[in-house]
């Protein structure tokens, strides 16, 4: 019999599950670059509708680790807006005041054109979340945040949530389900930016909505397929061979992460860590309940300007300066420097932790502080 996400761990199932099992195949799912199929059973026929092999393999990884059925899509933001295409004109949106700002740029057009309404709220203030639940159509939220950290307790909000009937999404991108669980705790719909630790090689764009919701699976398939946000066959290939090692390098990732930000914590150039692992941290009590594991992205402001800020970037060595998170390779970006981020403080650093060693990352921070001073 087969085993499914129950009989095994998290990391086991990554490994082993949507692989062909007739004699004679290959291990892996091939990549099937395809439009269109030949007419008769199992009924496949044009691949915006019925999609192909290489999707549904990414789609049964995914969808399996949760316990839950997955929607595979070209990418985190079409998956997102998937989920905002199923609100009536004239909803109300609970939205956080610090998240990704994608998801800022959709929710913002989308009130401008009179499509919804938005209530902000301060990602830590619990309270006001569960009071939003009895009053919003869609409870949006992303946790930990991007780039402050803040970890929700998704525990208490989704229990409420759940009593009040309100859909409850979660942008679970930088925990991913290694490290937190939406679904369990009663979340209608998670989503997952594969781009980031699922691909986890920047070679790639997609994204999936996972839910246990059929009413919500068969409608986030017809958006995909009425608005052809459909994902790419090689993307899909890829996407399945970086999940195959994406808890052993979250775990690598996380490990040299809580050091590197235990060691900022004191380093006379830092003014200001974000790291849910440390005790320290706003939301670091919550962040012990509700996560398995702290991840791998944190911020820190460094004393001095902006301009000795940009410095750092570019004087790290191995460190590269470049935007995203989530991968092999360790990435760091100066966040107010980016068009709609100016209220951000000048000098945070947004720092992703690959997988190298923890004293190398270490010796290039602490070099390019120095370097980049004048
Ligand atoms: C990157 C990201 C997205 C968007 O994903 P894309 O694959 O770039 O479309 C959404 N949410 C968060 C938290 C992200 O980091």
């Amino acid at each position: 019999m087969k085993l499914t996400a129950n009989d095994i761990d998290a990391s086991s199932w990554l490994v082993s599950a949507a692989r062909p099992t007739e004699a004679g195949q290959a291990l892996n799912t091939p990549l099937t670059p395809a439009s269109n199929f030949v007419i008769g059973q199992p009924g496949r026929e044009y691949a915006r509708d019925d999609g192909t092999p290489t999707w549904e393999s990414l789609e049964v990884l995914l969808g399996g680790l949760e316990k839950a059925h997955a929607v595979a899509f070209s990418s985190g933001m079409a998956a997102i807006a998937a989920v905002f295409d199923q609100l009536d004109t004239g909803s109300v949106i609970a939205l956080p005041d610090d998240y990704y700002q994608g998801v800022v740029g959709l929710a913002t057009a989308g009130e401008q054109r009179g499509r919804w309404r938005i209530e902000r709220i301060a990602v830590a203030d619990t309270a006001s979340w569960v009071r939003a639940c009895g009053t919003s159509d869609l409870i949006w939220l992303e946790s930990p945040s991007n780039p402050l950290l803040t970890v929700i307790d998704l525990e208490e909000v989704c229990k409420t949530a759940r009593k009040a009937g309100s859909i409850v999404a979660v942008d679970n991108t930088f925990a991913t389900p290694i490290n937190q669980r939406p679904l369990d705790f009663g979340a209608t719909v998670a989503l997952q930016s594969v781009t980031k630790f699922v691909g986890g090689h920047s070679d790639l764009l997609s994204g999936v909505a996972v839910t246990r919701d059929e009413r919500l699976l068969h409608a986030l398939r017809k958006s995909r397929e009425l608005t052809g946000a459909t994902p790419g066959t090689l993307e899909c290939f890829l996407a399945v061979r970086g999940a195959r090692t994406m808890s052993l390098r979250i775990e690598r990732a996380q490990q040299t992460a809580q050091v590197l930000a235990e060691r900022l914590a004191t380093h006379p150039s830092v003014s200001v860590i974000r790291y849910p692992g440390l005790a320290s941290h706003l939301t670091h009590a919550v962040a012990r309940r509700v996560l398995n594991g702290f991840g791998s992205v944190m911020s820190f402001d460094l004393r001095g300007d902006a301009a000795y800020a940009d410095r750092v970037c570019q004087a790290t060595r191995l460190i590269h300066h470049a935007t995203s998170l989530g991968a092999v390779e360790s990435t760091m970006e100066r966040r107010a420097a980016i068009p709609g981020q100016e209220h951000l403080p000048p000098t945070l650093l947004r720092l992703s932790v690959g997988i190298e060693s923890v004293e190398d990352l270490w010796r290039d921070l602490e070099q390019a502080f120095i370097a980049a001073k004048v």
